[in-house]
């Protein structure tokens, strides 16, 4: 198996190595963030709070997110799968904690991709011009970073301390080819 983990900000290129890496091991990718932008185009009640929360920047809550996840990951049938975007907060590490203690699964590699604000600052001003993602502008960025700090910093620093030896730094600035590199000669060689 192999169950991975991304860390880093938004705009570090996690979606975009999380989908080349899924394709290159054969596994699941789960983004959180692509699974709401799909339920927001389902226009019901629900799809307008998330909309309004997504595009403010802030974090969409916990139970929703768990729930995502729980179904999505109990019908997994890959040989493992990318975890994109989840966790974020300590309660979404509680509870994915308690995923892999009832499932008696493990994570196996966590990438943590990491670059300044002051380049995803410019990836995120460029990738609004492809994608027009509501949340990809100068101000809603400022909040996401913030998010990013306030909550998932410190989830990142607990998996960095509890899985010392499956924790790999990746530095975010180099091209995408570069990076993907780094990433697949550490699954090799381990
Ligand atoms: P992303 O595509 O990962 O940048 O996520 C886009 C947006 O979806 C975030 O800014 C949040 O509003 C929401 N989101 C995605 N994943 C999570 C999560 N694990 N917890 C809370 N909100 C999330």
């Amino acid at each position: 198996m192999n169950n991975i983990i991304f860390f880093g900000p938004p705009g570090a290129g996690k979606g975009t190595q999380a989908k080349i890496i899924s394709e290159y091991l054969d596994i699941s990718h789960l983004s959180t963030g692509d699974i709401l932008r799909k339920k927001i185009l389902q226009k019901d009640s629900v799809a307008i709070q998330l909309k309004e929360i997504m595009s403010a920047g802030k974090l969409v809550s916990d139970d929703i997110l768990n729930e995502i996840v729980l179904e999505r990951l109990s019908n997994e049938e890959k040989n493992g799968f990318i975890l994109d975007g989840y966790p974020r907060t300590t309660t979404q590490a509680v509870f994915l904690n308690k995923y892999f203690k009832n499932s008696s699964s493990k994570i196996d590699y966590i990438f943590n991709i990491q670059i300044s604000f002051e380049i995803l600052k410019e990836r995120i001003i460029k990738r609004s011009s492809e994608e027009s993602r509501d949340d990809d502008n100068i101000e809603v960025i400022h909040t996401r970073y913030s998010e990013y700090l306030n909550s998932t910093e410190m989830v990142t620093n607990l998996y960095k301390d509890k899985y010392k030896d499956i924790f790999y730094e990746i530095d975010g600035s180099y091209e995408i080819e570069e990076i993907t590199r780094n990433i697949k000669e550490i699954l090799k060689k381990t």
